[in-house]
C-alpha cells in the first residue's frame, strides 16, 4: 500500500544526543540506541472507518518526534505501519452507511494519508494493509501451530497465551484487569469451547455476509493482533527497536503481537513498548463510540493552519493524557504569528544554545512542550518581549527554522 508523500526536511549542522525513551514493559527510561546506526520503528496504524481524530494525530506526531530525533541523532531509521483495512468495526460500519468496505476503507486511508501530509509526519517506508498481508499472517499462524499454540473453536482458530511464557511482560497487567479490558478492546472471554478466557483470535472462519480469503484453515480472514505481528516480522525482523502506538493498545493488542512473534520465532518482538497518551474533549475521552472527536480534516477545511494543529498537540507530552481545547488551538495561531514574525527578522538571539537544548530535551523521551518553551524563549529575546531586543546571532532566523523544521516537524 502506497504511504504518503515525504516532507523536505533540512539536515541540522550539530548532531542531536542518542535518545532515551520510556519503556512501558520495564517502566524505566531506557537508551533507544539502534545497533549498526539504524533504527527499526513499528507504529500500529488505523483502521480506516472514519476519520482522523486528534487521538490519532497525537499519537502519530509522537513517533514521529522518535523518528526526527534519531535521524537528527545521526542514525537511518526504518518505519513500517499498517492499515487495518478489514476488521469488524469497519465492517459495522460499512454496513451501517450502506457503502461497500473496501470503498469506505479505501476512502478513510486516503483521508489519514492527506491529514498526516498537512501535519509534515514523516510517513513509513513500509505502510501495510491487513489484506495485502494475509499470506504473511497464514505463514506465521502455520509457525505457531507448528510451536503448538493454535487451537480450534467451530472453524475459528485461537492463540494459547498459555503457549507463552512471557505473556504479561509487555503491560505488567494483573489478571484482574486483562479480563476486564479484554472484552472492551475486541476479546471474546465468554466464547465457550476456550482454553484460556484471554486467548485470541488468530484467523476468524467466514461468516455470511463477511468477506473472506482462502487459507489452509479454511476461507477467513485475520485477527487483528496477528496482523501487525506478520508484519512487522516481515519488514523489520525480531528485536526491533520501538513498538508503539497510543496507551489502549497497552493491553490486548502489544502483549498479543508480542506473543505471536516470540513463541512462533524464539526470539524478541520489539525491545522497548512505547506507548502515547489519550486525547479528551469536552471532559472525556475522544472516542467514537462516546462521539466526541474533533477531526484534523474537519479543522484543515475550516483554514486552520495544520501548523498550529501541530503546534497545539506538541504542547502537551506524548505520554500525557490531556483534554483538547478550541482556545489552545487558537492560541497556538497567535503563537505561530509571533515566531513567524521573529524569524522574519533574519537576525536574532543566539541561536546555537537554543538548537543544542532543543535537540537534548526531545532525545530525553520526547519532551516537546519543553523544546516549544526553549523557542518561545528565544522568540522573546529576539523581539525583545522583556526588555532589549537581542539580534547579536545574524544568521539565527534561518539556523531556528532548520531547528523548528527537523525536529519538531514545524515548517514556518
Ligand atoms: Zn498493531
Amino acid at each position: 500500500m502506497r504511504a504518503w508523500p515525504a516532507p523536505d526536511v533540512p539536515t541540522l549542522t550539530v548532531t542531536g544526543p542518542e535518545v532515551a525513551l520510556h519503556d512501558t514493559a520495564t517502566g524505566q527510561l531506557v537508551p533507544v540506541v539502534p545497533e549498526d546506526g539504524h533504527a527499526r520503528l513499528y507504529v500500529c496504524g488505523i483502521t480506516p472507518y472514519d476519520a482522523t481524530h486528534m487521538g490519532h494525530a497525537a499519537t502519530y506526531v509522537g513517533f514521529d518526534l522518535l523518528n526526527r530525533a534519531w535521524r537528527n541523532a545521526g542514525h537511518a531509521v526504518t518505519y513500517a505501519q499498517n492499515v487495518t483495512d478489514v476488521d469488524d468495526p469497519l465492517l459495522e460500519r460499512a454496513a451501517k452507511v450502506g457503502i461497500d468496505w473496501v470503498e469506505l476503507a479505501e476512502r478513510e486511508t486516503e483521508l489519514f494519508r492527506q491529514d498526516m501530509t498537512a501535519l509534515r509526519v514523516l510517513p513509513p517506508a513500509h505502510y501495510t494493509g491487513a489484506v495485502e498481508s494475509i499470506p504473511l499472517v497464514i505463514g506465521l499462524i502455520e509457525r505457531l501451530r507448528a510451536a503448538g499454540a493454535v487451537y480450534q473453536v467451530e472453524d475459528d482458530l485461537y492463540f494459547s497465551v498459555a503457549a507463552d511464557p512471557t505473556f504479561g511482560e509487555e503491560s505488567n497487567y494483573p489478571r484482574e484487569l486483562m479480563l476486564e479490558i479484554f472484552p472492551e478492546r475486541g476479546g471474546d472471554p465468554d466464547r465457550p469451547g476456550k482454553k484460556d478466557p484471554l486467548d485470541c483470535v488468530l484467523w476468524r472462519a467466514e461468516r455470511p455476509g463477511e468477506p473472506s480469503w482462502p487459507s489452509p484453515f479454511g476461507p477467513g480472514r485475520p485477527g487483528w493482533h496477528i496482523e501487525c505481528s506478520a508484519i512487522s516480522l516481515e519488514h523489520l525482523g525480531t528485536a526491533f527497536d520501538v513498538q508503539g502506538g497510543g496507551s489502549d493498545l497497552v493491553f490486548p493488542h502489544h502483549e498479543m503481537c508480542a506473543g505471536h512473534t516470540q513463541v512462533a520465532t524464539g526470539e524478541r518482538f520489539a525491545k522497548v513498548y512505547a506507548h502515547a497518551g489519550m486525547v479528551a474533549y469536552d471532559g472525556e475521552k475522544m472516542s467514537k463510540s462516546k462521539g466526541n472527536l474533533v477531526f484534523v480534516s474537519a479543522l484543515r477545511n475550516s483554514d486552520i493552519d495544520p501548523m498550529a494543529i501541530r503546534l497545539t498537540l506538541l504542547r502537551h507530552h506524548y505520554r500525557s493524557d490531556w483534554e483538547w481545547t478550541d482556545a489552545e488551538l487558537f492560541d497556538s495561531v497567535d503563537t505561530l504569528a509571533q515566531w513567524r514574525k521573529a524569524l522574519a527578522l533574519g537576525s536574532g538571539a543566539p541561536a546555537g544554545p537554543v538548537i543544542e537544548d532543543v535537540l537534548e530535551v526531545l532525545a530525553a523521551d520526547l519532551d516537546a512542550p519543553a523544546a516549544v518553551e526553549l523557542i518561545q524563549g528565544w522568540v522573546d529575546a529576539t523581539l525583545g518581549v522583556d526588555g532589549l531586543a537581542d539580534n547579536t546571532d545574524h544568521d539565527a532566523a534561518g539556523r531556528i527554522a532548520a531547528v523548528l523544521d527537523a525536529a519538531l516537524g514545524l515548517s514556518l
